[in-house]
């Protein structure tokens, strides 16, 4: 059966690039891709994937209660790949829905998005993913002080933000991937 793969990482991993590049590969092998979002991160419009790089694609979404499986019937059934960025934000049952897919439909499913959110727990959508994916990748990004950043450290003005509520949406203005050490200690702009 085909595989069901969770690549993810801290914000500014280019997970995004990642995808759209594998998107890009995907189509120029004559392959017929369906590339999906969860509708809640809409920071570009409800419709487009957007890089840090300047890279951008048009993608279906899907909100937090639809069915993946009845909203894309029949594109799952015209498609030979499902590629789908932003994953995190899907729910413990649209990922049994993607496994099911990756396993009757017979189709690979590729999906990239964030391990943790900014108080270090597991997103329901990755938790399910490291449950269930077949392939798991970690992109790797480095902490400014050199470790390894696997926290995705919310601030303000006045320093890193460890309460709240888990969906904030924002980019380089509000996240910042920091390694543990750094995350605790409090130190969001350099050593000190
Ligand atoms: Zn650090």
């Amino acid at each position: 059966m085909a595989d069901l793969v969770f690549k993810y990482g801290s914000m500014g991993s280019s997970k995004t690039a990642s995808c759209l590049m594998l998107r890009f590969e995907c189509m120029e092998n004559g392959l017929n891709v369906l590339f999906l979002k969860p509708s809640i991160d809409n920071r570009d419009g409800v419709s487009t994937v957007k890089s840090r790089i300047g890279i951008e694609a048009d993608a279906f979404t899907y909100d937090a209660d639809d069915s993946i499986s009845r909203k894309f019937a029949n594109e799952l059934i015209d498609c030979d790949v499902i590629i789908i960025d932003e994953v995190q934000f899907s729910s413990k049952k649209q990922i049994e829905e993607l496994k099911a897919i990756s396993e009757g439909l017979d189709k690979p499913v590729y999906t990239f998005g964030l391990r943790t959110d900014f108080k270090t727990n597991l997103w329901e959508g990755s938790k399910r993913l490291f449950e269930l994916a077949t392939v798991i990748e970690e992109l790797p990004k480095k902490c400014f002080c050199g470790n390894s950043a696997i926290v995705n450290a919310r601030y303000d003005e006045k320093g890193i933000v460890y309460d709240g509520k888990q969906v904030e949406l924002g980019s380089n203005d509000k996240y910042k991937a920091l390694c543990y050490t750094c995350y605790k200690r409090g130190r969001v702009n350099g050593k000190r």
